[in-house]
């Protein structure tokens, strides 16, 4: 049967909910994408009550059957990448090459999740007491949420789905309202993997809705978000208020230090990428660029001749490198913060302006300010956007001890030649991640990934450490 297109897909079935949204180019905001059902409270609860119905067998299904739908679902991912990375820079804004490049991450992943599906691995000790035998295993958590922001619109929904399906729960995926078409795409995938009906459930719709509806429902065991801070911070209540466990992947404002022994070309070309490309709209963006005061002025000359040869247009634009800001709201935000760093002092150097191009969309010339403060508010909060903030340096101490006085602990990055000072950062550095002469932003799609203080909670995604919130230990004793 063919799924009635952008319908929500609920207890096995495709379902037009009762409202629509719009999905909305942001290169060319005349371009309809097309319009995604919303679901409302009845059609959650619907979804609700056939993952709790599908997640006992489920969670008893072979680790083949699960490794063999992971495998399906990944491969017809990367069979069809160069479509659905076009769709995913039509509706996020990234250029074409990176909604190819995210799409191709996004079967890497269900590929790596298929095979970690066949390693549930479990201890067996001794016991301290004679006679009786001591077991560690893994169970499902049963129902989990899964949360997701705008900008990934394909790793991030794999990186938690394709985890949870592994280990044997039931799966509510809730995308962000932004960006319903390339997660309809992958659930329409997804829908044809053999997977019982009710084991993988699409709801597109506000997140005061159905996001709420699935933080506050008993039957949903495990929530795991990613997003703003403010988001999160509601998840985390809710779960702590009804016992739910609960991870957390937020926001960041990550610095990129630049030693005075650093090769300045690869400083500059790091920090071009890691605070402008996919439109500055990463967590793993840096949005701070401390720089060494012996190479200060060199590095702000270099950086403002890299920023200003930026080209910013149409994502699907073959010689595109910065698409736009997602959405009218998003860049209103980036523009207060703009006026924010200039009010603050900051020295604009070059962007942070308006730009018209051939189509109507959201289109920001990447701001550089330099001879910032730590201090300064723009400093301290995520913009989300191509705007990035140089601020001087006496010397390694005083660079380490501004890139750790932030809220925030994501990514953390350095460029240098002295291997004291890169083990040095590696081990002092308040980040989950640090990057030593890599960009802040770009990781790999099978160790790890998350952060510290006001960037994450809870147990780190993706990897074989996902299995730590996707699973619940039981330990248990015997006397045969
Ligand atoms: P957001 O918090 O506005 O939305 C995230 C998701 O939460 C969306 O699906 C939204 O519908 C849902 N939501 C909203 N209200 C809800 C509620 N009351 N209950 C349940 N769900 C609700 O974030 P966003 O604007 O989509 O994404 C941008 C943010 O995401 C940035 O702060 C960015 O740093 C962060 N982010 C973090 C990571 C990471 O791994 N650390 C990765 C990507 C993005």
């Amino acid at each position: 049967m063919n799924p009635s297109p952008y319908a929500n897909y609920i207890a096995g079935q495709w379902l037009e909910g009762p409202s629509q949204r719009a999905n909305i180019n942001p290169s060319d905001t005349r371009d309809l994408i097309g319009h995604y059902s919303q679901a409302d409270a009845a059609q959650v609860e619907l979804a609700l009550a056939s993952a709790a119905a599908a997640a006992p067998a489920w969670g008893l299904s072979t680790p083949q059957q699960r490794a063999d739908a992971l495998d399906t679902i990944g491969q017809e991912l990367l069979a069809r990448k160069d479509a659905l990375g076009e769709l995913l820079a039509r509706e996020e804004g990234k250029t074409r090459v990176e909604g190819i490049g995210e799409v191709a991450r996004a079967a890497a992943i269900f590929k790596f999740f298929a095979q970690e599906a066949l390693r549930q691995r479990g201890d067996k000790l001794a016991s301290v007491r004679p006679g009786v035998e001591v077991e560690v295993t893994r169970e499902p958590l049963g129902v989990v949420g899964l949360i997701t922001p705008w900008n990934f619109p394909a790793a991030i929904p794999a990186w938690k789905i394709a985890p949870a399906l592994a280990f044997g729960n039931a799966v509510l995926f809730k995308p962000a309202e932004l960006v319903p078409g390339t997660a309809w795409a992958l659930s329409e995938i997804i829908s044809r993997a053999g997977l019982p009906a009710g084991v993988f459930q699409l709801l597109m719709g506000p997140g005061a809705v159905v996001g709420q509806a699935m933080l506050d429902d008993a039957r949903v065991q495990g929530l795991s978000f990613t997003g703003s801070v403010g988001t999160g911070a509601r998840v985390a209540q809710a779960a702590v208020q009804r016992g739910a466990k609960f991870q957390l992947e937020m926001g960041g404002k990550n610095p990129w230090v630049v030693l005075d022994d650093a090769d300045l070309d690869l400083a500059v070309n790091c920090a071009v990428q890691s605070a402008f490309f996919s439109t500055g709209q990463r967590c793993t963006a840096a949005s701070r660029l401390i720089v060494h005061k012996a190479v200060y002025a060199q590095f702000v000359e270099k950086m403002a001749e890299a920023t200003r040869a930026l080209r910013v247009g149409h994502a699907l634009a073959p010689d595109t490198q910065i698409g736009p800001v997602i959405d009218e709201q998003q860049l209103n935000q980036d523009l207060r913060y703009i006026a924010m760093a200039r009010a603050e002092g900051a020295r604009p150097v070059c962007g942070g302006e308006l730009l018209k191009r051939d189509t109507p969309g959201h289109f920001l010339s990447p701001a550089l300010f330099a001879d910032c403060d730590n201090a300064m508010q723009h400093c301290r909060e995520e913009i989300f956007g191509p705007v990035a903030s140089v601020i001087p340096a006496d010397n390694y101490e005083h660079a380490l001890d501004l890139a750790n006085d932030t809220p925030f602990g994501l990514s953390s990055g350095i460029c240098t030649r002295s291997l004291k000072h890169a083990s040095h950062f590696k081990r002092h550095a308040q980040a989950g991640m640090v990057m030593v002469n890599l960009p802040t932003a770009g990781v790999d799609y099978h160790v790890p990934f998350g952060g510290r203080k006001a960037s994450s909670q809870g147990a780190r995604e993706q990897g074989s450490y996902a299995a730590e919130f996707f699973s619940s230990v039981k330990t248990s004793y015997l006397l045969p």
